[in-house]
Protein backbone atom coordinates (compact mmCIF):
# COMPACT_ATOMS: atom_id res chain seq x y z
CA UNK A 1 0.00 0.00 0.00
CA UNK A 2 1.25 3.48 -0.73
CA UNK A 3 0.06 6.37 0.38
CA UNK A 4 -3.91 6.81 1.11
CA UNK A 5 -6.55 8.70 3.51
CA UNK A 6 -9.05 8.31 5.97
CA UNK A 7 -12.03 9.71 7.51
CA UNK A 8 -13.87 8.96 10.53
CA UNK A 9 -17.22 9.85 11.96
CA UNK A 10 -18.21 9.58 15.65
CA UNK A 11 -21.74 8.55 16.76
CA UNK A 12 -23.40 8.30 20.22
CA UNK A 13 -25.42 5.50 20.19
CA UNK A 14 -28.42 5.28 23.40
CA UNK A 15 -29.30 2.31 24.83
CA UNK A 16 -33.64 1.64 24.96
CA UNK A 17 -33.00 0.75 28.80
CA UNK A 18 -29.64 0.89 30.86
CA UNK A 19 -27.62 -2.34 30.80
CA UNK A 20 -25.64 -2.88 34.17
CA UNK A 21 -22.89 -4.92 34.13
CA UNK A 22 -20.40 -5.63 37.15
CA UNK A 23 -18.38 -2.44 35.86
CA UNK A 24 -21.99 -0.20 36.43
CA UNK A 25 -24.74 1.17 34.38
CA UNK A 26 -24.33 2.28 30.79
CA UNK A 27 -27.21 4.55 29.13
CA UNK A 28 -25.09 5.38 26.08
CA UNK A 29 -22.09 4.34 24.36
CA UNK A 30 -20.21 6.17 21.63
CA UNK A 31 -18.26 4.87 18.56
CA UNK A 32 -16.08 5.75 15.91
CA UNK A 33 -16.95 4.94 12.48
CA UNK A 34 -13.57 4.83 10.25
CA UNK A 35 -13.07 4.77 6.56
CA UNK A 36 -9.88 4.50 4.51
CA UNK A 37 -9.03 4.75 1.34
CA UNK A 38 -6.45 4.15 -0.41
CA UNK A 39 -4.95 1.57 -3.88
CA UNK A 40 -5.96 -1.31 -2.00
CA UNK A 41 -9.89 0.18 -1.81
CA UNK A 42 -12.04 1.43 0.50
CA UNK A 43 -11.97 0.12 3.88
CA UNK A 44 -14.61 0.44 7.00
CA UNK A 45 -14.17 -0.01 10.63
CA UNK A 46 -14.97 0.86 14.04
CA UNK A 47 -14.14 2.14 17.45
CA UNK A 48 -16.03 0.67 20.26
CA UNK A 49 -14.43 0.77 23.56
CA UNK A 50 -16.82 -1.28 26.47
CA UNK A 51 -17.43 0.30 30.06
CA UNK A 52 -15.09 -2.54 32.20
CA UNK A 53 -12.81 -2.94 29.29
CA UNK A 54 -8.97 -1.68 29.74
CA UNK A 55 -8.69 -0.58 26.69
CA UNK A 56 -7.70 3.41 25.22
CA UNK A 57 -10.98 5.61 25.32
CA UNK A 58 -12.80 7.28 22.50
CA UNK A 59 -11.19 10.22 23.62
CA UNK A 60 -7.59 9.08 23.30
CA UNK A 61 -8.60 7.82 20.34
CA UNK A 62 -9.66 10.65 18.81
CA UNK A 63 -6.40 12.54 19.31
CA UNK A 64 -4.53 9.61 17.35
CA UNK A 65 -6.92 10.35 14.58
CA UNK A 66 -6.64 14.17 14.67
CA UNK A 67 -2.95 14.45 14.89
CA UNK A 68 -3.04 12.56 11.53
CA UNK A 69 -5.20 14.78 9.50
CA UNK A 70 -6.62 12.03 7.49
CA UNK A 71 -2.99 10.60 6.37
CA UNK A 72 -3.35 7.04 6.70
CA UNK A 73 0.60 5.88 6.66
CA UNK A 74 0.85 8.80 9.29
CA UNK A 75 -2.10 7.07 11.31
CA UNK A 76 -0.40 3.83 11.04
CA UNK A 77 2.85 4.78 11.94
CA UNK A 78 1.53 6.24 15.01
CA UNK A 79 -0.37 3.48 16.05
CA UNK A 80 3.11 1.30 15.59
CA UNK A 81 5.01 3.95 17.08
CA UNK A 82 2.38 4.20 20.60
CA UNK A 83 4.10 3.55 23.77
CA UNK A 84 0.75 2.33 24.78
CA UNK A 85 -1.35 -0.31 23.43
CA UNK A 86 -4.50 0.99 21.24
CA UNK A 87 -6.48 -2.34 20.86
CA UNK A 88 -9.95 -0.52 19.74
CA UNK A 89 -7.81 1.35 17.14
CA UNK A 90 -5.80 -1.05 15.90
CA UNK A 91 -8.56 -3.77 15.47
CA UNK A 92 -10.76 -1.00 13.49
CA UNK A 93 -7.73 -0.52 11.54
CA UNK A 94 -7.48 -4.52 10.93
CA UNK A 95 -11.21 -4.12 9.70
CA UNK A 96 -10.47 -1.77 7.03
CA UNK A 97 -7.56 -3.80 5.81
CA UNK A 98 -9.22 -6.98 5.16
CA UNK A 99 -12.85 -4.99 4.79
CA UNK A 100 -12.65 -6.84 1.02
CA UNK A 101 -12.82 -9.98 2.45
CA UNK A 102 -15.25 -9.10 5.12
CA UNK A 103 -18.24 -7.31 3.04
CA UNK A 104 -18.09 -10.45 1.02
CA UNK A 105 -18.87 -12.96 3.99
CA UNK A 106 -21.92 -14.20 4.19
CA UNK A 107 -21.62 -17.27 6.50
CA UNK A 108 -23.56 -17.73 9.93
CA UNK A 109 -22.46 -18.57 13.43
CA UNK A 110 -24.95 -20.43 16.57
CA UNK A 111 -25.89 -17.09 18.66
CA UNK A 112 -25.85 -17.39 22.43
CA UNK A 113 -29.34 -15.41 23.76
CA UNK A 114 -28.60 -12.70 25.97
CA UNK A 115 -30.99 -12.28 29.08
CA UNK A 116 -31.84 -10.59 31.93
CA UNK A 117 -33.60 -12.36 34.82
CA UNK A 118 -36.83 -12.28 33.61
CA UNK A 119 -38.97 -15.87 33.36
CA UNK A 120 -40.54 -14.41 30.10
CA UNK A 121 -37.27 -13.43 28.26
CA UNK A 122 -36.05 -17.08 28.91
CA UNK A 123 -38.96 -18.49 27.54
CA UNK A 124 -39.13 -15.76 24.63
CA UNK A 125 -35.22 -17.11 23.60
CA UNK A 126 -36.21 -20.29 23.84
CA UNK A 127 -39.10 -20.10 21.68
CA UNK A 128 -36.75 -18.09 19.07
CA UNK A 129 -34.79 -21.18 18.87
CA UNK A 130 -31.66 -19.62 21.10
CA UNK A 131 -29.75 -23.00 22.43
CA UNK A 132 -27.78 -21.44 24.62
CA UNK A 133 -28.60 -18.57 26.80
CA UNK A 134 -26.34 -16.03 28.70
CA UNK A 135 -27.42 -14.58 32.45
CA UNK A 136 -25.56 -11.47 33.75
CA UNK A 137 -24.66 -12.11 37.45
CA UNK A 138 -23.96 -9.89 40.60
CA UNK A 139 -23.04 -10.24 44.25
CA UNK A 140 -26.86 -9.62 45.08
CA UNK A 141 -28.20 -12.96 42.55
CA UNK A 142 -29.26 -15.87 44.30
CA UNK A 143 -28.51 -19.74 42.81
CA UNK A 144 -32.10 -20.29 43.52
CA UNK A 145 -32.78 -17.63 40.72
CA UNK A 146 -30.38 -18.96 38.97
CA UNK A 147 -31.68 -22.83 39.35
CA UNK A 148 -34.94 -21.60 38.32
CA UNK A 149 -33.54 -20.32 35.21
CA UNK A 150 -32.04 -23.41 34.06
CA UNK A 151 -35.13 -25.45 34.95
CA UNK A 152 -37.26 -23.78 32.54
CA UNK A 153 -35.61 -25.17 29.44
CA UNK A 154 -32.47 -27.55 28.44
CA UNK A 155 -30.39 -24.76 27.15
CA UNK A 156 -26.97 -24.39 28.12
CA UNK A 157 -25.95 -21.51 30.13
CA UNK A 158 -23.33 -19.13 30.43
CA UNK A 159 -23.18 -16.97 33.49
CA UNK A 160 -21.02 -13.70 33.37
CA UNK A 161 -20.25 -11.85 36.61
CA UNK A 162 -18.30 -9.35 34.81
CA UNK A 163 -15.49 -9.47 37.42
CA UNK A 164 -17.75 -8.81 40.76
CA UNK A 165 -17.38 -11.23 43.07
CA UNK A 166 -15.37 -11.04 45.70
CA UNK A 167 -13.30 -14.55 46.14
CA UNK A 168 -15.28 -16.51 48.83
CA UNK A 169 -19.19 -15.98 46.41
CA UNK A 170 -16.64 -17.01 43.01
CA UNK A 171 -15.34 -20.15 44.76
CA UNK A 172 -19.24 -20.95 45.34
CA UNK A 173 -20.16 -20.04 41.92
CA UNK A 174 -17.55 -21.79 40.42
CA UNK A 175 -18.96 -25.23 42.43
CA UNK A 176 -21.99 -24.00 41.05
CA UNK A 177 -21.31 -23.99 37.62
CA UNK A 178 -19.01 -27.94 38.19
CA UNK A 179 -22.38 -28.66 39.35
CA UNK A 180 -24.81 -28.17 36.98
CA UNK A 181 -23.85 -29.65 33.79
CA UNK A 182 -26.13 -26.95 31.96
CA UNK A 183 -23.60 -24.58 32.79
CA UNK A 184 -20.80 -23.70 30.24
CA UNK A 185 -19.12 -22.04 32.04
CA UNK A 186 -18.67 -19.07 34.59
CA UNK A 187 -16.88 -16.23 32.86
CA UNK A 188 -14.71 -13.58 34.47
CA UNK A 189 -15.70 -13.63 38.17
CA UNK A 190 -13.02 -11.44 39.77
CA UNK A 191 -11.98 -8.19 38.57
CA UNK A 192 -8.99 -8.40 36.19
CA UNK A 193 -5.45 -9.42 37.76
CA UNK A 194 -7.23 -10.82 41.05
CA UNK A 195 -4.64 -13.44 42.41
CA UNK A 196 -7.76 -15.81 43.29
CA UNK A 197 -7.74 -16.62 39.68
CA UNK A 198 -5.00 -19.37 40.21
CA UNK A 199 -6.98 -20.77 43.19
CA UNK A 200 -10.49 -20.84 41.04
CA UNK A 201 -9.04 -23.11 38.59
CA UNK A 202 -9.46 -22.84 34.61
CA UNK A 203 -12.32 -25.75 34.95
CA UNK A 204 -15.67 -23.71 33.99
CA UNK A 205 -13.97 -20.67 34.39
CA UNK A 206 -14.01 -18.09 31.47
CA UNK A 207 -11.79 -15.13 30.90
CA UNK A 208 -13.36 -11.89 29.46
CA UNK A 209 -12.17 -8.76 30.86
CA UNK A 210 -9.02 -10.29 32.07
CA UNK A 211 -8.09 -11.73 28.02
CA UNK A 212 -8.53 -8.80 26.35
CA UNK A 213 -5.66 -9.13 23.50
CA UNK A 214 -2.99 -11.85 23.18
CA UNK A 215 -0.29 -12.02 25.15
CA UNK A 216 -2.70 -10.34 28.05
CA UNK A 217 -2.83 -13.66 30.25
CA UNK A 218 -2.26 -17.32 29.78
CA UNK A 219 -5.40 -18.92 30.68
CA UNK A 220 -5.90 -23.10 30.03
CA UNK A 221 -9.92 -22.50 30.22
CA UNK A 222 -12.37 -20.76 27.98
CA UNK A 223 -11.30 -17.16 26.79
CA UNK A 224 -13.72 -15.11 25.43
CA UNK A 225 -13.03 -12.89 22.87
CA UNK A 226 -13.75 -9.23 21.89
CA UNK A 227 -12.96 -8.94 18.35
CA UNK A 228 -13.42 -5.38 18.39
CA UNK A 229 -11.40 -4.57 21.45
CA UNK A 230 -8.59 -7.23 20.49
CA UNK A 231 -6.41 -5.14 18.93
CA UNK A 232 -4.63 -6.59 15.84
CA UNK A 233 -6.79 -9.42 13.78
CA UNK A 234 -3.52 -10.90 12.30
CA UNK A 235 -1.55 -11.30 15.70
CA UNK A 236 -5.39 -12.88 17.29
CA UNK A 237 -5.08 -14.61 14.28
CA UNK A 238 -1.74 -16.35 14.76
CA UNK A 239 -2.08 -16.92 18.81
CA UNK A 240 -5.53 -18.30 17.93
CA UNK A 241 -3.31 -20.92 15.58
CA UNK A 242 -1.23 -21.91 18.65
CA UNK A 243 -4.15 -21.96 21.65
CA UNK A 244 -5.69 -24.85 22.72
CA UNK A 245 -8.41 -24.19 24.45
CA UNK A 246 -12.00 -23.40 23.85
CA UNK A 247 -12.26 -19.38 22.34
CA UNK A 248 -15.96 -17.94 22.09
CA UNK A 249 -16.67 -14.90 20.01
CA UNK A 250 -18.36 -11.97 21.75
CA UNK A 251 -20.09 -8.49 20.74
CA UNK A 252 -19.34 -5.12 22.16
CA UNK A 253 -22.24 -3.64 20.83
CA UNK A 254 -21.18 -2.43 17.89
CA UNK A 255 -22.86 -0.99 14.96
CA UNK A 256 -23.18 -3.00 11.63
CA UNK A 257 -19.35 -2.04 10.36
CA UNK A 258 -18.38 -3.84 13.73
CA UNK A 259 -20.61 -6.48 13.61
CA UNK A 260 -19.83 -7.15 10.06
CA UNK A 261 -16.28 -7.43 11.28
CA UNK A 262 -16.50 -9.23 14.25
CA UNK A 263 -18.43 -11.94 12.41
CA UNK A 264 -16.39 -12.39 10.10
CA UNK A 265 -13.21 -12.63 12.04
CA UNK A 266 -15.38 -15.26 14.26
CA UNK A 267 -16.04 -17.06 11.02
CA UNK A 268 -12.37 -17.60 10.35
CA UNK A 269 -12.01 -19.88 13.11
CA UNK A 270 -12.91 -23.31 12.40
CA UNK A 271 -13.80 -24.06 16.19
CA UNK A 272 -15.78 -20.87 16.92
CA UNK A 273 -18.67 -22.70 17.87
CA UNK A 274 -21.15 -20.89 19.79
CA UNK A 275 -21.15 -17.06 19.46
CA UNK A 276 -22.03 -14.09 21.77
CA UNK A 277 -23.66 -11.61 19.41
CA UNK A 278 -27.36 -11.04 20.56
CA UNK A 279 -27.02 -7.56 21.15
CA UNK A 280 -29.19 -6.38 18.21
CA UNK A 281 -32.27 -4.24 19.45
CA UNK A 282 -30.72 -3.19 22.23
CA UNK A 283 -30.23 0.30 20.98
CA UNK A 284 -32.76 3.29 20.19
CA UNK A 285 -33.49 2.73 16.36
CA UNK A 286 -30.65 4.68 15.07
CA UNK A 287 -30.35 2.94 11.78
CA UNK A 288 -27.03 2.03 12.63
CA UNK A 289 -28.01 -1.95 13.00
CA UNK A 290 -28.68 -3.75 10.20
CA UNK A 291 -28.26 -7.38 10.42
CA UNK A 292 -31.22 -9.25 11.36
CA UNK A 293 -31.10 -10.39 14.74
CA UNK A 294 -31.67 -14.19 15.85
CA UNK A 295 -30.20 -17.90 17.25
CA UNK A 296 -28.04 -17.14 14.04
CA UNK A 297 -25.65 -14.43 13.60
CA UNK A 298 -25.32 -14.11 10.30
CA UNK A 299 -22.94 -11.87 8.02
CA UNK A 300 -24.69 -9.31 5.49
CA UNK A 301 -23.00 -10.13 2.20
CA UNK A 302 -23.30 -7.63 -0.96
CA UNK A 303 -24.55 -5.00 1.56
CA UNK A 304 -23.80 -1.15 0.75
CA UNK A 305 -21.49 0.15 2.84
CA UNK A 306 -20.80 3.26 0.83
CA UNK A 307 -25.01 4.35 1.53
CA UNK A 308 -24.64 3.37 5.35
CA UNK A 309 -21.38 5.40 5.78
CA UNK A 310 -22.86 8.11 3.69
CA UNK A 311 -26.29 8.00 6.08
CA UNK A 312 -24.45 8.20 9.22
CA UNK A 313 -25.03 11.21 10.73
MG1 LIG B 1 -18.34 -10.95 29.54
Amino acid sequence: MTGGFFDFKRVRRRLRSTVTTGAGAVDSVDRILLRTQSDQGTGYGEIAPWPGFPTETIDQSLEFLRSAQGNLPHLLAAVDASPEPLPCLSAALSSCRHWDAIAGFGGSLPSAGLLTLSVMETDAKVAAGFRTLKLKISPETSEEAIRGVLGRSACRFRLDANGSLELQSARRWAEFARAHEQVEFLEQPLPVGHPGYASLGPDKIALDESFLTPGGVTWAGTIVVKPLLAGDWDELRAWRREHVGPVVYSSCFETAVGRQGALWLAAQDAHAGTVGFDTLGRFENDGRDRHAPGPAAAGLPDYDWASFWRELT
